[in-house]
Formats: structure tokens, C-alpha cells, sequence
């Protein structure tokens, strides 16, 4: 880390004590972020450690950008997202399923969707009453999840870079966004009106 008391500089700002906190190093991202995970948990990926260690970001930009991840987790909000995370579990592994498959063979692209759209209407023509609802449920999940997801993680975010304003970091983070936009590291700017 960049020579000085981060940990001391976290509780002076936050109020929270850092020893209740894990602070693990993600190594296969190649993006400078951190993560919030459950348990006290967070992340930091090894292209963030490596731009501390080389004094490329400032103080000001460290502090926020682990601000925020303590935001993530003082806002209570990230129990009920892992909750989320679970319930759309056979969603999740499905899309991954599918990526993979795409990825092996690029003409399972079309071949794919194809395929799962005259299942899904051999079995609504065909079913029975309790496969018709479970094809429907389907439907509305393909739909429903991934825009209720990024509705909630956005929310999550902006959440998250509210308390790190709240709690003396609007310009470190308002840097470290504007530096690292290209990689979308967050859904949004925060305003230039907030402190
Ligand atoms: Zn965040």
C-alpha cells in the first residue's frame, strides 16, 4: 500500500473499526477494483494493489474507493443481495451455461435460442397444466432477473458512493471514477455538486 495509515485514515473517516473487516486480494481480475463480499469481506483486486503499491493512485483515491466498499456493507443492504444472489442462482448458472457453450461453439448462438423457443412452445401446445406454468415462469425470469438485478446493484451503488461522500471522500471518488471510467469500474458519476 501507498506509505500511510490507511487503516487509521478509514476509521477516522468512517467511525467503523477496520479490525471487523477482511480485506482479501482478488488476483484474476486485471481490472483495478474492489468487491464487497459477505462476512465483513472485501476484496481487492491484484491490478488495484499493484496501482497502490506503485503510487499511482492518491491517497484520497484509495480512501474512497474502500469507503465505498465499507458503504456497501454499512448499509446492512448486503445480506438481502446475497439472498437475491441465491434465489437467482439457476438463472445465473444457466446464462453461464449458455455463455460457455456459445463460446465452444459460436453457432450454437442462433442454434441455442432456437432450440429452447420450440421447446418452450411444443411443451406450452403440449404440457401439462404444471409444465405450461413452469414454462411461463421461465419466460418471465429470462426477462425479469437480469433487469431487477442491475435495477438493485445500481441502486446498491449509488448507495455506496453516497455514504463514501457522506463520509469525506466526494473527491477522492469523483477522481478515481473520472480515472478509471473507460473500465465502467461504476454504474455512474457522482455529481460534481456533492462534497
Ligand atoms: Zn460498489
Amino acid at each position: 500500500m501507498a506509505g500511510f495509515a490507511v487503516t487509521d485514515e478509514l476509521e477516522a473517516r468512517t467511525g467503523l473499526a477496520m479490525s471487523d473487516f477482511r480485506f482479501y486480494s482478488v488476483s484474476h481480475s486485471i481490472e483495478p477494483n474492489a468487491h464487497s463480499l459477505g462476512g465483513h469481506s472485501i476484496g481487492l483486486t491484484g491490478a488495484f494493489i499493484t496501482l497502490c503499491e506503485g503510487d499511482e493512485l492518491t491517497e484520497d483515491q484509495v480512501l474512497a474507493a474502500i469507503t465505498h466498499e465499507v458503504g456497501h456493507h454499512a448499509g446492512g443492504a448486503l445480506r438481502f443481495s446475497a439472498v437475491l444472489t441465491w434465489l437467482a442462482l439457476p438463472y445465473w448458472t444457466t446464462a453461464f451455461l449458455v455463455r460457455e457453450a456459445v463460446e465452444w461453439k459460436p453457432w450454437l448462438r442462433l442454434a441455442l435460442p432456437a432450440a429452447l423457443a420450440a421447446a418452450g412452445v411444443v411443451l406450452l401446445l403440449h404440457g401439462s397444466t404444471l409444465v405450461r406454468v413452469a414454462v411461463i415462469l421461465a419466460v418471465v425470469a429470462l426477462i425479469a432477473v437480469p433487469v431487477l438485478a442491475g435495477a438493485w446493484s445500481q441502486r446498491e451503488e449509488f448507495s455506496a458512493d453516497e455514504y463514501a461522500v457522506d463520509h469525506d471522500c466526494g473527491p477522492g471518488l469523483r477522481s478515481y471514477l473520472r480515472q478509471f471510467e473507460h473500465l465502467d469500474v461504476a454504474a455512474h458519476e457522482v455529481g460534481d455538486t456533492a462534497g
